[in-house]
């Protein structure tokens, strides 16, 4: 039998303001362990909550940037369990009311074609603290860490629209685009600052029954999700070929046995409206403020890339990818670097040599000027692409100027014709065996006579003159 899966995300995303959510505790997960507490995030009782406005600005604006409809009227509920790393026995979460409802992703699937992910809400909630288990001796202990006790999530969760592991990735791709965008969260699966789970039951293809569905977590790269979804829907679709029934509960992945593998029954405990923290009452105005702020996001920006500079939709995409890059990207051009050239330079070349280094655009000593001026040099034929290679490593670990850099190498390029037609007469006389191959029609022996004037000219010479000096000599003498 043919089947199709049914997949919705629920994902955890940590939102990057200062503090926790509701007390003025860092919000650093990974300092030493309890450092970052205080009675309020210790939750000891008395101590009252207090919501944070920043928190409600950073999820609002992942709210606008998901598509979402922000409610009027949003309130926190008690999300009842008891488990070590909730002492306090209920987080603070959104059900009843959540913050936004409506949203919507495009992104494009295996066929190349645009496909719309519906989200059903967005809604905020406190992390729960950090079970640490080690062993003393030979016992095995359990360690309670508060840092992450308080900190602020958005939960995000789609409705069940994914069909396969590659619309799954494209959805989460999008949505850490999105979110990075409006300055919410870093959205790093790695580091923890981002959290998929994924629902998935299996139906007959063309059916639209929903049946029981497996949480599947634990994932810790968007790469991850795609192999645990592929897993789970073979493992469901083998269930059933069996005849046996697919029961709710919930599995980890293992990412060292490449498999999907039973934790335990799924338990929903209450969820009650909770008094300690104020219902919070959105105004147009405070909206129309953040709305405001919202920046150019990547579907438009993408779009104008496409048109105003001439890129292709790819290089398009790929430079309107992460806001800083973008902005990277239009300060080159700005400074008069033909569009499609800086974008091959910094696609080919930059960002290539960042991630080596382990920088980021923003952070990187190659500035927009250092790199705009290096590009110009090359567009002005004054040094060649060999070159242009060997000055940017070199503008990484100096504080000068590409042509300060290019003097002191001697990189300039040579297009001197009476240098060049030096080294080329020499060349021709060198390899009379090369020349004669060419004059027979091995059209490949111009290629070994150009690198061998290259090399002569210790890199530095144009290769075009020599080529077409070269062409014009060996021309002449048939
Ligand atoms: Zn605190």
């Amino acid at each position: 039998m043919d089947y199709e899966a049914v997949i919705g995300l629920e994902i955890h995303v940590q939102l990057n303001n200062a503090t926790k959510m509701f007390c003025d505790c860092p919000n650093r997960p990974g300092d030493e362990p309890n450092q970052n507490t205080c009675p309020i995030c210790l939750w000891i009782p008395g101590a009252m909550p207090r919501f944070s406005q920043v928190v409600l600005e950073k999820a609002t604006m992942a709210g606008l940037a998901l598509n979402c409809e922000i409610q009027k009227e949003n309130a926190f509920d008690q999300k009842v369990y008891y488990y070590p790393d909730l002492p306090k026995g209920f987080q603070l979460s959104q059900s009843h009311l959540p913050l936004a409802k409506n949203g919507w992703l495009d992104i494009t699937d295996e066929n190349g074609q645009p496909k719309r992910i519906r989200i059903h809400q967005v809604h905020m909630e406190e992390d729960v603290a950090k079970l640490v288990h080690e062993t003393e001796g030979h016992t095995p202990i359990s360690l309670v860490d508060f840092n992450r006790a308080g900190t602020p999530l958005v939960e995000i969760v789609s409705e069940p629209d994914i069909r396969t592991p590659h619309e799954a990735m494209e959805y989460i791709r999008s949505l850490r685009t999105q979110i990075r965008y409006v300055d919410s969260a870093e959205c790093s699966m790695e580091s923890g600052t981002m959290r998929v789970d994924a629902n998935i039951s299996i139906r007959p293809k063309n059916s639209d029954r929903m049946n029981t569905k497996v949480e599947v977590k634990n994932m810790n790269s968007i790469h991850n999700v795609g192999n645990a979804i592929a897993y789970e829907i073979t493992r469901q679709a083998n269930q059933l070929q069996k005849g046996e029934a697919v029961v709710l509960h919930t599995r980890l992945w293992n990412p060292d046995k490449h498999v999907t593998e039973a934790m335990r029954g799924k338990f929903e405990g209450p969820c009650v409206p909770d008094p300690s923290v104020p219902r919070i009452i959105v105004t147009d105005e405070w909206l129309n403020t953040l709305k405001a702020r919202l920046p150019e996001m990547p579907g438009g920006k993408a779009e104008r890339f496409f048109k105003d500079y001439g890129l292709s939709r790819d290089e398009a995409v790929l430079m309107s990818s992460e806001r800083n890059l973008s902005e990277y990207f239009e300060a080159v051009v700005n400074q008069d670097i033909p569009p499609r050239f800086a974008v091959h330079w910094i696609a080919t070349q930059l960002l290539p040599a960042l991630k080596e280094r382990n920088q980021n655009v923003e952070d990187t000593p190659v500035t927009t000027e250092r790199f705009s001026q290096l590009l110009s040099m090359l567009e002005r034929d004054e040094i060649n692409a060999n070159s242009a290679k060997e000055v940017l490593a070199q503008l990484f670990d100096s504080t000068e100027t590409p042509g300060a850099v290019i003097e002191k190498g001697g990189l300039r390029q040579v297009s001197n014709t009476s240098e060049i037609e030096v080294i080329v007469d020499q060349i021709i006389t060198e390899n009379r065996s090369a020349v004669d191959d060419f004059h027979n029609g091995k059209t490949k022996a111009m290629g070994f006579l150009v690198g061998r004037a290259m090399q002569a000219s210790q890199g530095k010479a144009n290769p075009r003159l020599i080529k077409e000096m070269l062409s014009a000599k060996l021309g002449n003498n048939t």
